[in-house]
């Protein structure tokens, strides 16, 4: 038995190493020795610094080669428009150099965030003050929320590195899925299924895959009752059909893999209340944001994963 165990052990090493988990520690560790440096500087809280480039990470994919963070500041708001900007803080513009070489560069990370940090103090530095300058500056609600919510999340787990995930349901409960992403669906007119449906019986606990915030909690005519979490991936997960949820969640809520938020049901496919016209499931989808567009993604080769994660 000993043997087996340290084989079990080793074998979880292994796909430690080898999924790269490791290289995301160091990774994580240049990030936020970077996110502090320009926080001690410009006095605003490194998590705003770090959720605007974990947002960017999203609208640029991962950051370029040799640079530690994705953001990429417009060259039209760089070089400063005449009017736009706080002209006391940035005469020439709104670019400044952060790491001492008498240069301003788009492409250097320490320019980039110390300009980006003098920008948002110049709103000031409470909530409300950086809410108003990601406004300004970013000018889509969504983007505004999703940062603000990363931030929090950032906070709260003192940390960039949030690689963990869960399955949805407990492993011992009874469940069934497969792939059925794409199908067609009747009710409400010709649609596609835009999901996984995992097939459980009443009142089997339903968890939170991510770290995130609970967006969205309520009826909806096709999902039911259903709650909405957005990851610091701006990843949209959507839960629905539930029977129930969790007695203390809301909308705001900081949530965490594991985190049960409800259980399933099948309600939904009428007016609030209707339930049992298909049988109990819980439909799990996954939609991205980019900053510009949300587009659903198929979460079954996801699921198999967090559940081989989950087993391990
Ligand atoms: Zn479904």
């Amino acid at each position: 038995m000993k043997y087996i165990g340290s084989m079990i052990v080793c074998l979880s090493m292994c796909v430690l190493f080898s999924a790269g988990f490791i290289h995301a520690d160091e990774e994580s560790d240049a990030r936020m020795a970077l996110y502090k440096k320009t926080s001690a500087i410009t006095d605003i809280p490194w998590e705003y610094l770090a959720a605007i480039d974990q947002y960017e990470r999203q609208v640029h994919d991962d950051p370029k080669d040799g640079r530690v963070t994705a953001i990429e500041a417009d060259p039209m708001f760089w070089t400063g428009s005449a009017g736009e900007m706080p002209s006391t803080f940035f005469p020439d513009g709104w670019g400044l150099d952060g790491n001492g070489d008498q240069k301003v560069q788009l492409e250097n990370d320490e320019d980039v965030l110390y300009s980006i940090g003098t920008y948002m103090k110049s709103y000031g530095t409470t909530k409300d003050d950086i809410k108003i300058a990601l406004w300004n500056y970013y000018k889509r609600d969504l983007t505004v929320q999703t940062i603000m919510n990363t931030a929090r999340v950032f906070k709260k787990f003192e940390t960039v590195n949030l690689t963990n995930r869960d399955f949805p349901l407990p492993l011992q409960a009874n469940y069934s899925y497969r792939s059925t992403w794409g199908d067609a669906r009747g009710f409400g007119g010709r649609r596609v299924h835009e999901g996984t449906d995992i097939f459980a019986n009443y009142g089997v606990p339903v968890k939170s895959t991510t770290y995130g915030v609970v967006e969205m909690k309520g009826w909806n005519k096709f999902g039911g009752w259903r709650i909405g979490i957005r990851d610091i991936y701006n990843i949209y997960h959507y839960y629905a059909h539930l029977h129930s949820f969790s007695e203390d969640i809301k909308v705001g809520d900081i949530v965490q893999p594991g985190d049960v938020i409800g259980s399933v049901g099948a309600s939904g496919y009428g007016p609030p209340g209707t339930s049992g016209k298909f049988p109990p499931h819980l439909h799990y989808g996954m939609y991205q944001d980019n900053g510009k567009n949300e587009w659903s993604f198929d979460p079954y080769p996801f699921l198999r994963k967090w559940e081989r994660m989950t087993k391990n």
